[in-house]
């Protein structure tokens, strides 16, 4: 272990490699997972998932060497979701994408064993209870994730202005502005979802999470798709080698006994 920065990806550091600096990495629930649809429970009481991002501030967008972010003014409860299995409302930190090098693997769940190419995770934290973003992630009720499949279809006219951006932040620990990005405009149609307990599925792996992982896909055309895959780099500026920033995602996890619980009747 050569400290918490060194892991990634590849042969050396990804994902089969990480619970020997994060022995959390085996613990009982970890994410992402295979969803099985048929062994989802519905649950009438769950209520309707309230998104209110009227008001959210994004504020720049980055290259973290895993992944491409944008992050939030999460300074008060103007940009928070409520309901669906939540107690109370948790504030949008930030959001991020995984990806593969092809349409047949990206996602970090699954659903019936089927990957997606590509997976939104929109990350929000209890503000209620916690005093900081790290204080949350700590806890067991300290974040919210909501995760959105993107699969290939037309153009997500909405998408083009993250799409436009990657090239600000190609290496990775660069950082642009970008102002007035509403991730409303991500969303399905249909906010049905699944939900779980779970854990972050990057290291420090934290069993933080309550999943919520909406059922219907948005769509985005392979030329946006290739974007993020042709223009961002896992390395840095400095480095001699320009490593293609694909395959970001963790395989799904042993379910150890968790139930899923469906918002909707399949
Ligand atoms: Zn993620």
């Amino acid at each position: 272990m050569t400290g918490q920065h060194c892991w990634g990806y590849g042969e050396d550091d990804g994902p089969s490699e990480w619970h020997r600096s994060y022995p959390i990495a085996e613990g009982e629930r970890q994410s992402p997972i295979n969803i099985v649809s048929s062994g989802a429970v519905y649950n009438p009481s769950l209520k309707e998932l309230t998104i209110s991002y009227e008001s959210c501030n994004s504020l720049h967008i980055s290259n973290n060497g895993h992944s491409v972010m944008v992050e939030f003014d999460d300074t008060d409860d103007k940009t928070a979701i409520s309901g669906g299995p939540l107690e109370v409302p948790y504030r949008l930190k930030q959001f991020h994408f995984h990806w593969g090098t092809e349409c047949n693997q990206g996602s970090e769940h699954t659903v019936d064993g089927k990957s997606f190419p590509s997976e939104l995770h929109l990350v929000h934290w209890n503000a209620k209870k916690y005093s900081t973003f790290a204080e949350a992630a700590g806890a067991p009720d300290g974040l919210v994730v909501i995760g959105i499949f993107l699969d290939t279809g037309g153009e997500h006219t909405n998408l083009n202005r993250i799409t436009d951006a990657l090239y600000m932040v190609r290496f990775k620990g660069t950082q642009a502005q970008f102002h007035g990005f509403n991730p409303r405009c991500l969303l399905p149609s249909s906010l049905d979802y699944w939900t779980y307990l779970g854990s972050l599925t990057t290291p420090p792996l934290n069993e933080s999470v309550i999943w919520i992982v909406l059922k219907e896909p948005i769509r985005i055309s392979e030329k946006q798709m290739e974007k993020f895959r042709k223009i961002l780099l896992f390395s840095a500026e400095e480095e001699d080698a320009r490593i293609r920033m694909v395959n970001n995602f963790r395989p799904p996890q042993p379910l150890k006994g968790r139930c899923v619980q469906a918002s909707f009747q399949s």
